[in-house]
């Protein structure tokens, strides 16, 4: 019975540590991120971007299918394969405006902690915004996983773009900087709260980060 619960902002490397960990460790693993995606496109194909109040119950009928399995992670909308289209740059710059809902938060937090209670044998690694703070703040490892702005930015373009020169990062700035500051009025996870282990993985490589959350485990 493991509950591994890591946030961050974006291009802290934490979708990829988080995947790794579970794949090592042999559990399940939730993305939270490609919910809040998902239900932002959603949404926008419901043609109510411009209408919080009608937000809360598209999502809770939301026809979403999500594989927890690290090494084959697969969204389902509406039983179309939507993987690929909910990391653009295009749902990146959409999601927010759906995330910072506090009643669709309500909606996808008990989706979330279902889906922890349903997978806590063998277990999971679950990662967000607001995982180590709201969905599993009894989670047996809570790691908050940040970077320098410039490495995260530079992340972002090189994922995105496939280089970081001034123009790909400055094409890329809104879809890590405007986030971060919009997505940080709902969740915390700027600083770590008492509790939260802080990872800094600007000057790491993942294997090291992966290491690093590992080491966190409680012995048996
Ligand atoms: O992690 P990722 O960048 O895929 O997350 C996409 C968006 O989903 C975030 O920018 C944020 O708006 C939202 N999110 C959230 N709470 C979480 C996970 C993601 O609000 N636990």
């Amino acid at each position: 019975m493991t509950v591994i619960a890591i946030d961050g902002p974006s291009g802290s490397g934490k979708s990829t540590v988080a995947q790794a960990v579970a794949s090592r460790l042999s559990l399940a693993y939730l993305d939270t991120g490609a919910m809040y995606r998902a239900a932002a496109l959603w949404v926008e194909c419901n043609g109510a971007l411009d209408q919080p109040a009608a937000m809360p119950d598209l999502v809770r009928a939301m026809p979403l299918e999500i594989s927890l399995i690290p090494a084959a992670v697969r969204v389902l909308l509406d039983g179309q394969d939507v993987t690929e289209t909910i990391r653009s740059s295009r749902v990146s710059a959409i999601v927010s405006r759906v995330s910072t809902v506090i009643p669709v938060r309500h909606v996808l937090v008990a989706a979330q902690q279902a889906l922890v209670a349903a997978n806590r044998e063998p277990g999971i690694v679950v990662e967000g915004r607001d995982i180590t703070t709201v969905i599993a703040p009894d989670a047996d490892v809570r790691v908050l996983i940040t970077a320098s702005a410039a490495v995260r930015l530079r992340r972002r373009a090189l994922d995105q773009l496939g280089q970081a020169d001034a123009a790909a990062l400055e094409a890329t700035s809104d879809e890590v900087l405007r986030r971060d500051r919009d997505d940080a009025t709902v969740a915390q996870f700027l600083q770590a709260p008492l509790g939260v282990t802080l990872i800094d993985s600007s000057e790491q490589t993942i294997e090291q980060t992966v290491a690093a959350v590992l080491a966190l485990l409680p012995r048996a």
